[in-house]
């Protein structure tokens, strides 16, 4: 697994050099708008802590940093209006996973039927 690289986006935004839509914010956990929103919501909810991938955050998190973030998910789903009718959470990684930011995130997905997981995909 790589390295964790500062430089990423979500580090900046987690330092304050880049501005996000917040949600979100407790000690371990930050939560904002994605900037492309794929459904009419789009949150991408990250640790604080300096982690690449679900992997990598399932390895080296602490148990509290675990549970806080999905402590954060559930909230978060909750405060959106999305718990009712449902909602989808995707964690990209690495190469086949088309991750483009080398931070841990989740996407969370709603306000609309998603659809099928993935589109079809040519053989
Ligand atoms: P990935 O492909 O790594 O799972 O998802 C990265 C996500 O970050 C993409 O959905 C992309 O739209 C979003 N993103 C990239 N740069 C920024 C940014 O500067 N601000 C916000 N709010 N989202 C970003």
């Amino acid at each position: 697994m790589s390295s964790y690289d500062p430089n990423n986006i979500f580090a900046k935004i987690l330092r304050g050099e880049i501005p996000c839509g917040k949600v979100y914010e407790d000690d371990h956990v930050l939560a904002f708008k994605d900037i492309n929103p794929q459904a009419p919501v789009h949150i991408l909810v990250i640790p604080k802590g300096e982690y690449v991938s679900i992997s990598d955050f399932g390895a080296k998190a602490s148990a509290e940093e675990i549970k806080a973030f999905f402590d954060a998910v559930s909230k978060i789903a909750e405060e959106q209006g999305l718990s009712g009718e449902g909602f989808r959470t995707i964690t990209n990684a690495g190469l086949n996973g088309g991750q483009e930011v080398p931070h841990f995130h989740l996407h969370i997905l709603g306000g609309r039927r998603l659809g099928p997981m993935l589109t079809k995909l040519a053989a």
